[in-house]
């Protein structure tokens, strides 16, 4: 069939909205958990696989929908066996999404914006400034196309929004996709409890995040103090830390979760142990476990990472604090897939 100018990406609805429309068209709703199936259980590229529905209610889609992949331009493999792709979207911009094994399970980190605006002086994807958000349907297929390429697909269980933009700022189109992730029964059938958010801290969203999903929350902490934070986040100036402290002192947790708390670790910086004592203090009642990452540097960039020493002496006084913290190493940074590291340039890797 030959497209239309009224084709839209089927991804880019819930089951909900497609059950919608296949109402308004005339279609028992039911239909919409076939074609999920189809979609994201079966990897179904046309409506024509779609062999348990009839010929003309899959020609009615086709006239109203694609089901759209990625073109994948590059795939990056780390000698710790992390994977960076970079793919295309349709309009030419280009966005990357990371693949990291782990012993018995694998972690993709999606990208939710080409670009980001949120300007953050320690990151690489802020220096290219903010281009779009990603559609829910390009946010579904970082994940179904990644499942595609994988060996044993089943062994990818976990999906963190922590590579390119900022998620709460393209909220709706997240929280569709998060809808679609997490649906168990017709959709990519990701457990909430291994779906994690990662925000510099848009204050308002992270309540609504949390009364409409049940997924994990990450907070990208990264200072002690309102000035330091604002100087390396600008987003503190509208958003300061006491409120965000605040909005996570009543985010709705599940029993037995935790919010983690992102700590960039610069030298000179936010490594200092007053920092740590500081950092103790702020999160004294905030049910939080934090995860010290310790700054990766990229070309052009005047921050540096501080000594082992510095950041074992570090953690050792969240530790004594009581709290779970651990220093997370990032993976894959030879191929420039770490934390901070995505830029998504075509022929810059
Ligand atoms: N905008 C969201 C999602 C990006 S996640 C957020 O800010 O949380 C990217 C994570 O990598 C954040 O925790 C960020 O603080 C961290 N990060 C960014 N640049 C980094 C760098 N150069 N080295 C280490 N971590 C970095």
């Amino acid at each position: 069939m030959t497209p239309s100018f009224q084709q839209k990406d089927i991804k880019d609805l819930t089951k909900r909205q497609l059950a919608q429309w296949l109402e308004d068209q005339g279609v028992r709703a039911f239909r919409a958990t076939q074609i999920f199936k189809w979609i994201y259980l079966r990897q179904a590229d046309d409506f024509d696989a779609m062999t348990d529905l009839g010929k003309s209610f899959r020609d009615l889609l086709a006239a109203h929908f694609t089901i759209n992949r990625l073109a994948p331009v590059t795939i990056d493999i780390s000698g710790d066996g992390t994977r960076k792709y970079l793919f295309q979207l349709a309009d030419g911009q280009y966005i990357e999404s990371v693949l990291i094994p782990e012993k018995n399970h694998h972690t993709l980190c999606v990208s939710t914006q080409v670009g980001c605006a949120q300007g953050c002086k320690f990151c690489l994807t802020a220096k290219g400034g903010f281009k779009r958000n990603l559609s829910t349907g390009e946010i579904l297929a970082q994940i179904r196309d990644v499942k595609k390429d994988l060996l044993q697909p089943q062994n990818l269980k976990n999906i963190v929004f922590m590579g390119m933009g900022e998620p709460l700022a393209n909220y709706n189109n997240l929280l569709n996709a998060i809808e679609t992730i997490t649906d168990s029964d017709n959709g990519l059938k990701f457990s909430t409890r291994r779906v994690t958010v990662s925000t510099a801290g848009l204050t308002p969203k992270i309540l609504e995040l949390g009364v409409a999903t049940h997924i994990n929350l990450a907070i990208s902490l990264n200072a002690t103090d309102n000035k330091t934070r604002s100087l390396l986040m600008p987003i503190n100036r509208t958003y300061p830390m006491e409120d965000l402290i605040e909005a996570c002192k009543h985010y709705p947790l599940l029993p037995r979760r935790k919010i983690t708390f992102e700590y960039v670790l610069i030298k000179g910086i936010n490594d200092s142990a007053e920092d740590a004592g500081r950092l103790v203090k702020l999160l004294a009642h905030v049910r939080a476990k934090i995860n010290v990452i310790p700054f990766n540097p990229y070309p052009g960039t005047d921050m540096k990472r501080p000594s082992d020493k510095v950041i074992s002496h570090f953690l050792g006084i969240l530790l004594d604090g009581g709290f779970t913290a651990i220093i997370r190493h990032s993976k894959g940074q030879d191929i420039s897939a770490a934390c901070g590291q995505l830029s998504a340039h075509a022929g810059q890797v």
